[in-house]
């Protein structure tokens, strides 16, 4: 298959197909500067461009004050999971953790290496198919600060508000795979944290939003590299960085801004899920798992009758050019990862080979 298909993978995942053509371009000859984005040296004229514009576009996107520091660091989400509890987190001190799935449980179990865990609610008992209720969440007495997961991506659940930590704690968040896709009220964040391969750009790169007041609050002696003081003094760029990954997300909120910014996106993101939620509720066919007022805009996930038929669901899909909609093992059945980039005409293809495949099998 020589042209591009409806990619639903769930990361890494879709990008805007303007940044892949400038990126093809900037590959040989980036800014006019005679030398291919991948050759230019880190401490160059070029690359300082890049990573000041690049946060410079973040902050607007976001409306990110003064007060905070954004950051491009290395080693994906995951990083993150340690990284933040080996600096904040002294050894007999408490962080409270959301466990709403997969990812979260990481999380907790990389923080337990450094310090007290307290899990403040856990959907596990229903298969992490929905997203706690606030009055369902039990904080510690002085937690350092609140860990929740946004959008869990292989659950398909996400909050549809951000949780309020108690007085004291400040709240962290892995936005990995609904960074951007709805406005974001940064101010009541200490730290945001996204792997960009779901809605940014490459794997490996990482987005790190935090709030400069906290940088003194290291709790150990630590590497250099897992210092976000020193990252965030040196510009992101103590060591060489990814710049190839910082270039396409710096493009990617060049072109969320000029698609309206997030309030568009909510707005197309929510147009794009609904396409599917309908089919999912007017179907006997099929059937979502997660609770009608936890899903995701971003990964809907979805059952038909049997193991068989969906085995069948996936494989027809691909042939017809929908790739990547089979569900994690963890759930089994079907996910279709729907992020910032990904087409209205994408899920209106996957709406019609639904109801077509309905018919067919129903
Ligand atoms: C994909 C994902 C991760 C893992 O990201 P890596 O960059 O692979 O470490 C973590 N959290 C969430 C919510 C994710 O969707």
């Amino acid at each position: 298959m020589s042209e591009r298909v409806f990619n639903f993978a769930p990361g890494p995942a879709v990008l805007p197909e303007e940044v892949l053509r400038e990126a093809q371009a900037d590959l040989w000859n980036c800014d006019r500067s005679g030398i291919g984005i991948l050759e230019q040296s880190h401490r160059g004229a070029v690359v300082d461009r890049l990573f000041a514009e690049a946060e410079a576009d973040c902050c607007k996107l976001a409306g990110v004050s003064d007060d905070y520091s954004v950051l491009f660091l290395q080693g994906g989400a995951s990083t993150q999971f340690f990284m933040l509890p080996a600096y904040f987190l002294a050894g007999n001190s408490t962080a409270d953790y959301l466990n709403t799935g997969s990812w979260s449980k990481k999380a907790i179990k990389e923080a337990r290496l450094y310090g007290k865990v307290h899990v403040a609610c856990s959907s596990e008992d229903a298969n992490f198919s929905y997203i706690p209720r606030s009055e369902e969440i039990r904080y510690s007495e002085h937690p350092t600060y609140v860990h929740y997961t946004s959008n869990n991506t292989i659950f398909g659940t996400e909050f549809q508000t951000a949780p309020n930590p108690p007085g004291g704690a400040w709240l962290a968040c892995d936005c990995s795979s609904d960074i951007f896709s709805r406005p974001i009220d940064v101010s009541h964040h200490g730290l945001i944290y996204a792997g960009a391969q779901k809605n940014l750009g490459p794997a490996g790169t990482t987005l790190v939003i935090l709030r400069k007041d906290l940088l003194d609050r290291c709790v150990r002696e630590l590497p250099s590299m897992l210092r976000y003081d020193l990252l965030a003094k040196e510009d992101s760029r103590y060591n060489t960085p990814p710049v190839f990954g910082v270039y396409i997300i710096g493009r990617v909120f060049k072109w969320l801004l000029a698609r309206g910014g997030l309030g568009a996106m909510a707005k197309q993101n929510a147009d794009k899920a609904k396409l599917l939620y309908d089919v999912l509720d007017s179907s006997g066919f099929y059937r979502g798992p997660a609770r009608s007022d936890s899903r995701s805009l971003m990964n809907v996930v979805f059952r038909a009758p049997s193991e068989e038929l969906e085995k069948k669901f996936v494989a027809e899909a691909g042939k017809q050019g929908l790739v990547g909609l089979k569900g994690h093992r963890s759930v089994g059945g079907m996910r279709a990862s729907i992020y910032n980039a990904f087409s209205l005409a994408g899920c209106e293809a996957l709406v019609e080979f639904m109801r077509d495949f309905e018919a067919r099998h129903g």
